[in-house]
């Protein structure tokens, strides 16, 4: 166990061995790439970006260990040692039977679905993040999100507010009959309800609300480690206890997983699917061979596999954990301190605003969300996403009327090991100046944008005031 920290600035540990140099640009610059990207910033130039706090999806930085490890790539197209040592990785952290690489999270989803859901079915989870929820609903099924009502909300304070409302999921499958509910999903930490965390006992009563109904559990474990990290610093009983246990706890709950690797397996691709049953892996496996690949490299090279297996024990260094939970709640409590709204606690992952009220000039057809985080990049390259109306609003294409979304965020989203303390400081600056200037911030109306996702090409204007 290591000493508890004696001084309070916690660093960042690790040293930089490899950089990649971001580019300064001027105000007048700025201006410039946003009228040219229709003031939409998933179309600036990443050149052009100084601060990229887009995702924290496959945009960390790899370890020199795992650099080391994909020069140990076996590229076998058939039972390759990479794949072994993979596989050993996998097993000896999550304790599933079967594990099956994919390129990606979604790639996962897509197979699982494919296999144990059907037209008509229904799948909770706590909160299903997008991928999850659009491979659900490509089956003829429907995702419910059942998180409590503290999730829900962004000004409440709880300890775990990714938790699964159990009266809600219990309601459901009394309501629609367990033979409609292939499975439950737990997503740790909850990535769409703000990077919050589940708690131990959460998902071991749901487990044991699950098998009274016979429904199988699987973890969505994109941040599993960061999910555990909050449960010893949070859940009484496991402070003394390693975060490589908790992790094993909380899967010993699960009959399988998804996993994309590209949070927390510490690589910029990959992904994989676990269960404990034979038979469907059987099946998933042959539906792998369709489109990922043979079942010892499913879509990703030989290399990949080692990187991730190196990834996936670095995740649970309680150093790094340390850190990375640090920059997160500096970044919060930094926003907070300058008058912002946050989400609250901040999360594992990302902190976000509160657009709506931030901004109260803003309407929120006049996407606050957005408008802010044209600010942030305006006046210090720092690039962020809305997630609210622009995202989540619905168009009624009979009457030409448009409903906003359920919230206005804009989400910091912070890529893993990649910047140091002096760059949050930067983005704080940056945010006081557009906390101090808030009541100039004009809206904005779309004046294109495609039947569908229509955050990704919208094009955008400024509201004149009057
Ligand atoms: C990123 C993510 C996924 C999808 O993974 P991809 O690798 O992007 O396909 C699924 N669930 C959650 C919670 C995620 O954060």
């Amino acid at each position: 166990m290591p000493e508890k920290p004696r001084f309070r600035t916690v660093i960042e540990p690790f040293i930089i061995k490899s950089v990649q140099p971001i580019r300064m640009t001027s105000v007048a610059e700025r201006e410039k790439y946003l009228k040219e990207a229709h003031y939409n910033l998933f179309k600036i130039e990443a050149q052009n970006v100084l601060i990229d706090l887009l995702t924290d999806s496959g945009t960390g930085a790899m370890s020199s260990e795992q650099w080391a490890a994909i020069m140990r790539g076996d590229e076998s197209y058939a039972g390759s040692v990479s794949y072994q040592r993979f596989e050993k990785a996998v097993k000896e952290i999550f304790g599933f039977t079967h594990v099956i690489p994919t390129h990606q999270g979604r790639a996962a989803e897509r197979i699982l679905f494919s296999v144990m859901c059907r037209a008509g079915d229904v799948v909770p989870n706590n909160t299903h993040f997008d991928t999850t929820r659009a491979n659900v609903e490509f089956r003829g099924a429907q995702a419910l999100d059942l998180v409590i009502d503290e999730g829900r909300d962004p000004a409440s304070i709880h300890p775990f507010k990714g938790n699964m409302d159990l009266e809600k999921l219990e309601a459901l499958i009394k309501r629609v009959g367990a033979g409609k509910i292939p499975l439950c999903m737990l997503t740790v930490t909850n990535n769409s309800g703000g990077g919050q965390p589940v708690s131990m006992a959460n998902i071991k009563a749901t487990r044991t609300l699950l098998n009274k109904y016979g429904v199988p559990l699987y973890f969505d474990a994109c941040r599993f480690a960061e999910n555990a990290y909050f449960i010893k610093l949070r859940e009484p009983g496991y402070e003394n206890i390693s975060v490589r246990e908790i992790v094993q706890e909380m899967f010993s709950f699960g009959d399988g997983c998804t996993m994309s690797a590209k949070k927390d397996g510490l690589v910029n691709i990959g992904g994989f699917l676990c269960t404990n049953e034979g038979d469907l892996a059987r099946q998933e496996k042959d539906l792998l061979i369709l489109t990922e690949g043979f079942p010892t490299y499913g879509g990703l090279a030989g290399r990949d596999l080692e990187a991730i297996a190196v990834g996936l024990n670095e995740v649970l260094n309680e150093d790094y954990l340390l850190y990375r939970i640090s920059e997160t709640k500096y970044l919060g409590e930094g926003l907070t301190n300058l008058g912002y709204p946050i989400v609250q606690p901040p999360g594992g992952h990302a902190i976000y605003i509160d657009a709506k009220a931030l901004l109260p000039q803003i309407q929120p057809l006049q996407y606050p969300g957005q408008a802010l985080s044209i600010e942030l990049y305006r006046a210090g390259g720092i690039r962020t996403v809305e997630i609210g109306s622009v995202m989540f609003g619905k168009i009624d294409h009979k009457t030409g009327t448009e409903a906003p979304g359920a919230m206005e965020l804009v989400r910091l989203a912070l890529p893993r090991r990649t910047h140091t303390q002096s760059h949050i400081d930067y983005v704080l600056e940056v945010a006081k100046e557009v906390f101090d200037t808030r009541d100039q911030i004009p809206g904005y109306r779309i004046t294109e944008q495609p039947p569908f996702l229509r955050h990704f090409t919208a094009k955008f204007e400024p509201v004149k005031s009057s």
